[in-house]
């Protein structure tokens, strides 16, 4: 098993059938990848099985208490930062928290999810994900067991599910292996510098989305005519450096078009200006 993946919910059943499709369902029969849900009531020890309290200074909404979550972790190998607790100089003196497993809390606060940020998870071992609920986790359970806290967007669910969900197919697919031959080797290039793609010899350009690059260009299947619309004639024609030409032109575009903040961090080639000059210069 070259990644694992554990999950502590509230909501076990929520992952009821996530994870059994595709891409992913392949990687988990291939042995590839592991997926195990916890439920978090699990580690609670009264009567009504309690995960949340009321959050200290008032306020609105519920707090979810430290102690399940705690033992949850505790019980798949992590351990709180013992420094924490102790003096101020033992504090500010790094962590020891790089290795094998990382512990991840879901949160709108959280550094925000990318295509770079999953290819780092992707090298891990295992990967713990705690889903908050209510208006959040209790601060010391970040403080004291989390490498990182994550947000997949700015935006505010109302669990981490849903993010959990996103960030195990995100991340999974990363793992060597799990995406086809055919797809990985030769079209899929994440990892691989957008420019090192754009000067490849041979062959036609890859469906891409690197972080620091730009998006994918657009794709078609058959038929050629649809909705009254035809497929580009130049990606039928089979002359693979127009077809490179066209499909990094697209890529520009929609870039330009949708996320210019981008444009700013690809790595742009002379030929990539020329093009993004003669967007300004004919508007679609
Ligand atoms: N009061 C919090 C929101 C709590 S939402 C705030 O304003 O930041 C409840 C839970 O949903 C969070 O604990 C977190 O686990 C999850 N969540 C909400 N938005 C998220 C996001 N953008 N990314 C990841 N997890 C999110």
């Amino acid at each position: 098993m070259s990644l694992r993946f554990e999950i502590i919910t509230i909501f076990p059943d929520f992952f009821t059938g996530v994870f059994d499709h595709g891409i992913v369902r392949r990687a988990q029969a291939e042995g590839l990848v592991g997926v195990n849900i916890h439920d978090l009531r699990a580690f609670t020890h009264d009567r009504h099985r309690t995960v949340d309290d009321r959050p200290f200074g008032g306020g609105e909404g519920m707090v979810m208490k430290p102690e399940p979550l705690a033992e949850a972790l505790e019980s798949l190998g992590a351990r709180a930062k013992e420094f924490l607790r102790s003096t101020p100089e033992a504090r500010s003196a790094p962590g020891d928290r790089a290795g094998a497993q990382v512990v991840i809390l879901l949160s709108a606060q959280g550094r925000r999810f990318s295509q770079a940020v999953a290819r780092d998870l992707a090298a891990h071992e295992r990967i713990v994900l705690i889903c908050g609920r209510y208006e959040g986790v209790d601060e010391r359970i970040n403080q004291l067991y989390c490498d990182m806290e994550l947000s997949i967007g700015d935006y505010v669910l109302s669990g981490g599910e849903l993010a959990a969900a996103v960030v195990v197919d995100a991340v999974m697919r990363l793992v060597p292996g799990v995406l086809g031959n055919e797809a990985s080797g030769e079209f899929e290039s994440f990892g691989v510098a957008d420019s090192e793609i754009a000067t490849d010899p041979d062959g036609v350009p890859r469906s891409q989305h690197g972080s620091g690059g730009l998006l994918d260009y657009p794709h078609y299947t058959r038929p050629t005519e649809f909705g009254g619309l035809s497929a580009p004639d130049v990606l039928l024609n089979g002359d693979h450096s127009q077809i490179r030409r066209w499909r990094r032109e697209q890529q520009l575009r929609k870039t330009l078009a949708n996320r210019p903040d981008l444009l700013e961090k690809a790595e742009l080639s002379d030929e990539d200006r020329k093009i993004l000059r003669s967007f300004a210069e004919n508007p679609a």
